[in-house]
């Protein structure tokens, strides 16, 4: 006999027998019971908020597909890291826009280069506020590419040994945390082991352990200035299709000695997320790419969609995957938005 009663209904987990419904409408019928019942919650300290170095003095130059993102002098990223901080975010991940490029990089770990030099001029006008390094050679090799290339071929071993000491000048400079991006084999355990023999023990790694080659990256490269001169980037970067392989990717990363892993970008792979994080446990990091931005940005702008609640809805679908913390350009826009 088919009933409308509640308790029958209670005994499933949804109470769907035929002819019985439960009324899950009752806790959304205010806003007090909504955010009573709210599983994810955004926090400022879920944020990372990226920024652009480049040479030059008084430099704020907006990122025409990126839209209220800059390229930034030193001076005015100091500026920034000053707001960045008194609207309650707590990290910024830095990349760098040299003056040269040369085939090996060295830019990149050069002692004087601009990044290294950043981290000193941050850590002394905004000490507390922790300072991300991303560690890739693409913003500073003449190719392009995030390593050396012999015979049209990017190399590995080579590769991470210049990875490895682009880390450990960060580190010198006075970065809080690593965060290698290239996608090449065993670059953490080189990064671990430089950084552990020149007394930087403590110093964690946030590895880009899933890190996808994926179109989405388009308005970054306008951004960093390190779009391949040929080829691209599918021979490290995973492809777009596998989802095993990034469990076998963020082991790897655990077992060399990552502190933090990363799935990179997040709105396409946040399957990638929930499985990283099940698996792992780790503190877990998702990066909300240029491309993501730019899309909510554009439609945005042209009045398509209401831009603040997509931005939050997005972010809070990233949290809700499983991510600790978030990368975005967002940071600070929703930083205010929660306060
Ligand atoms: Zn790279």
């Amino acid at each position: 006999m088919t009933t409308f009663n509640d308790k029958t209904a209670a005994t499933s987990l949804t109470g769907a027998k035929t002819g019985q419904f439960k009324r899950l409408r009752r806790m959304r019928m205010t806003e007090a019971f909504r955010s009573m019942v709210r599983e994810t919650e955004l926090s400022r300290n879920d944020f990372i908020y990226p920024l652009f170095v480049v040479p030059g003095i008084k430099v704020r130059r907006e990122i025409k597909s990126m839209p209220d993102v800059f390229q930034l002098s030193i001076d005015e990223l100091v500026k920034e890291c000053l707001e960045v901080k008194s609207i309650g975010i707590p990290a910024v991940i830095l990349f760098g826009v040299p003056e040269f490029k040369d085939e090996v990089g060295s830019g990149a770990y050069d002692e004087e280069g601009i990044i290294q030099m950043a981290i000193r001029s941050i850590k002394r006008e905004v000490p507390d506020l922790v300072v991300i390094t991303d560690v890739c050679l693409c913003e500073y090799t003449s190719t392009g590419h995030c390593g050396i290339v012999r015979n049209g071929e990017i190399v590995n071993d080579e590769s991470i040994e210049l990875l490895a000491k682009e880390a450990l000048t960060h580190a010198q400079a006075g970065a809080d945390l690593i965060a290698p991006s290239d996608m090449f084999d065993g670059r953490v355990q080189a990064i671990r082991q430089i950084l552990d023999e020149n007394d930087f023990p403590n110093i964690p790694i946030m590895s880009y352990a899933a890190k996808y080659a994926s179109g989405f990256y388009g308005p970054f490269r306008d951004a960093a200035e390190s779009t391949p001169k040929f080829g691209d980037r599918r021979s490290h970067q995973m492809d777009p299709a596998n989802s095993s392989e990034a469990l076998r990717e963020v082991e790897q990363d655990i077992l060399e000695g990552a502190d933090l892993v990363m799935v990179k970008p997040a709105l396409p792979y946040l399957d990638i997320v929930r499985m990283v994080k099940d698996k792992f446990g780790m503190p877990t990091a998702a990066y909300n790419v240029s491309g993501e931005y730019s899309m909510i940005k554009a439609a945005g702008r042209n009045g398509w969609i209401d831009e603040p609640r997509v931005m939050m809805e997005t972010l809070t679908s990233i949290k809700r995957a499983g991510a600790d913390l978030i990368l975005t350009y967002f940071a600070k826009e929703a930083a205010k938005l929660l306060r």
